[in-house]
């Protein structure tokens, strides 16, 4: 078989969240934060080595304003919690002002990396003639969780979520 070769972009996002893992049997059960960063992986809807007139699978600078815009207006500091929490959704419910993001899933870091590939990313990637193979989710320097869309892209599971922000400052 002859070789041939495949071309694909990473960016590198951050932001800043809590969350607590409902039924964890240890310290990740409490209400904590972490500074998290988002590696996403995209390459050409047609795959391969498919770039545009410059020589781009697709500009960086347009990755970073769709991904790190739709994270800063809904998990940036936001606490992101399952939807069966519910005595740490009323917790945060309370709190004002406030900003939570319910996941359908518990938001281990896996979870959110998955959530980001399968629901986020074709969301705010249309139109850019990309798709997102890969989202690694890092929660430390040292731990990442890895979601890789395999085969080709399909529709998303659910419908993308919003963040809940309720502040009466001003
Ligand atoms: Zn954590």
């Amino acid at each position: 078989m002859s070789q041939s070769t495949h071309l694909s972009l990473v960016r590198q996002l951050s932001f800043c969240a809590g969350h607590r893992l409902y039924g964890h049997e240890g310290r990740c059960a409490f209400l904590h934060g972490h500074n998290y960063r988002v590696d996403i992986e995209v390459e050409a809807v047609g795959g391969g080595a498919e770039v545009d007139t410059v020589g781009r699978v697709v500009d960086f600078s347009l990755i970073k304003k769709r991904m790190l815009g739709w994270l800063d207006e809904h998990w940036d500091h936001a606490f992101i919690l399952f939807e069966k929490d519910e005595t740490t959704l009323a917790a945060v419910r309370v709190a004002e002002p406030t900003k939570y993001f319910v996941l359908p899933w518990n938001p281990t870091a896996e979870n959110m990396a998955r959530y980001l590939l399968e629901v986020v990313a074709p969301h705010v990637l249309t139109g850019l003639g990309v798709v997102a193979r890969r989202v690694s989710l890092w929660e430390t320097d040292e731990a990442c969780a890895v979601a890789t869309l395999v085969g080709r892209p399909g529709t998303s599971p659910m419908p993308i979520g919003s963040a809940v922000i309720v502040d009466t400052r001003n």
